[in-house]
């Protein structure tokens, strides 16, 4: 007569803290978080492939009217000016800001195309039981792209515009708008209805061998395990700490590669580029011939003083304590693993989560001035204009971005982990 063991369970390490766990199924509508640093690591969400593949169609077909047709229409004194957001896009290229005007482009135009087109080949893909390499390769994609694909951004941009011209000009809405909205809730609806793990289980060899786990160790290093950040399988570690991931190709460390270092360099190129970004001037309004140049500080304060206290603070939010929380965040937390400063390791993972969530959201700015350059065109009676400080503070956000996405948060975890802590529940659970 044979004894039935239950099954070993597969290991589970968090991306954000290399906690080891046993991998559990939640309950639909339920969500696993590390009980560590309080990472949400699986929500399970119903229909996620078909669900996905309808979204994304949705945005893919709303995506030329939404980028091509008029989006808004001004009138000032009988005369009308009216863009396309494409148009809007391709504003700062006229203006000689060819580096900011390419960062647009990618940020507000292709890369969201992209996103879009592949979540809906890949759910095409899953539904219909395809699994050629290219899907692997297409989802790894997204997990790189979802950043920089800002569309969600761009809207917000769009009504800060909206508000910002609206006491110079009569607005006419015009479809494109309308298009671009649900583009924007398409693209957010899709993200959301992805349920990752699902995606990649179904991509998974049925001959994947069992991980043997200690079970004393209590972090992936422990156990000599490395948790791959393109698709987070959990890998074994070969001798030199790297390798590649058999599941989707991505060069997998046990930590990222001269994490540190490259957060260091990123951060302080960040304060160097804060400087003129704050004193040079970022936008340049012509009023009957009359130039005005305005600073960041000069464009908030001007709301203020109309009393658009919500749009000001928007606006100073997303252009000055957004930069310098995470400027600041990511200091304070390089040091503390410098010096190697104990406690509030947990509080600090979500720090370093929240300044990853808002780096984006600092492009605001940016697009903002790009829809006045193309809105506003009426000749001598009025014309907006992108001044130099345009390029450091598109600079500042994407350095500021590139830190948090560089810094790899286990190395907050790694002083202590393993001499401190007692041997986790992996065997048990
Ligand atoms: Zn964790
Ligand atoms: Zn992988």
């Amino acid at each position: 007569m044979s004894i039935d063991h239950p099954p070993t369970p597969k290991p589970l390490l968090c991306p954000g803290c290399d906690l080891l766990m046993a991998d559990v199924t939640p309950p639909p509508g339920h969500t696993v978080r590390c009980p560590r640093c309080g990472r949400r690591l699986h929500k399970w969400k119903t229909n996620s492939i078909e669900k996905t593949m309808a979204i994304s169609l949705t945005g893919l077909l709303l995506y030329l009217p939404a980028n091509f047709m008029p989006l808004l229409t001004l009138d000032i004194l009988g005369m009308n000016t009216s863009s396309s957001l494409f148009a809007s896009t391709l504003s700062m290229f006229n203006q000689g800001q060819y580096i900011v005007g390419t960062l647009i482009v990618l940020c507000g135009f292709f890369l969201p195309l992209l996103l879009l087109a592949l979540i809906f080949s890949i759910s095409l893909a899953l539904n219909r039981g395809w699994r050629h390499p290219w899907v692997a390769r297409a989802l790894t994609s997204i997990h790189h792209l979802r950043e920089w694909a800002m569309v969600d951004v761009y809207l917000i941009g769009v009504f800060v515009t909206i508000i910002k011209i609206s006491h110079m000009a009569t607005i006419y809405y015009d479809i494109g708008l309308f298009c671009f909205i649900g583009l924007v809730l398409s693209t957010i609806g899709a993200l959301s209805a992805m349920d990752q793990r699902l995606f990649w289980s179904r991509l998974d060899s049925e001959d994947d061998h069992p991980l043997s786990v200690s079970d004393r160790a209590v972090t992936g290093a422990d156990a000599g395990l490395c948790l791959c950040h393109g698709c987070e399988k959990v890998v074994p570690i070969s001798s030199n700490g790297a390798g590649r991931c058999p599941r989707c190709g991505e060069q997998v460390h046990l930590r990222k590669k001269d994490s540190l270092n490259r957060t260091w360099a990123l951060v302080i190129t960040a304060v160097i580029l804060t400087l003129p970004a704050n004193i040079l001037p970022i936008m340049e309004v012509d009023y009957f011939g009359v130039p005005d140049r305005s600073t960041i500080m000069d464009g908030i304060i001007y709301f203020f003083q109309e009393g658009s206290y919500g749009i000001g603070a928007i606006i100073l939010t997303a252009s000055i304590l957004v930069p310098l929380f995470k400027i600041f965040g990511l200091i304070l937390i390089l040091i503390t693993i410098h010096f190697r400063l104990p406690g509030r390791r947990r509080q600090k993972t979500i720090m370093l989560r929240f300044i990853e969530f808002i780096g984006r959201w600092s492009m605001l700015d940016i697009f903002v001035i790009a829809l006045l350059c193309a809105l506003v065109r009426f000749g001598f009676l009025s014309t907006i204009n992108a001044a130099p400080a345009v390029f450091y503070f598109a600079g500042v956000v994407v350095c500021t971005m590139l830190a948090a996405t560089s810094f790899d948060s286990r190395l907050l975890w790694d002083a202590t982990t393993s001499s401190n802590q007692q041997p986790n529940d992996y065997a048990a659970t």
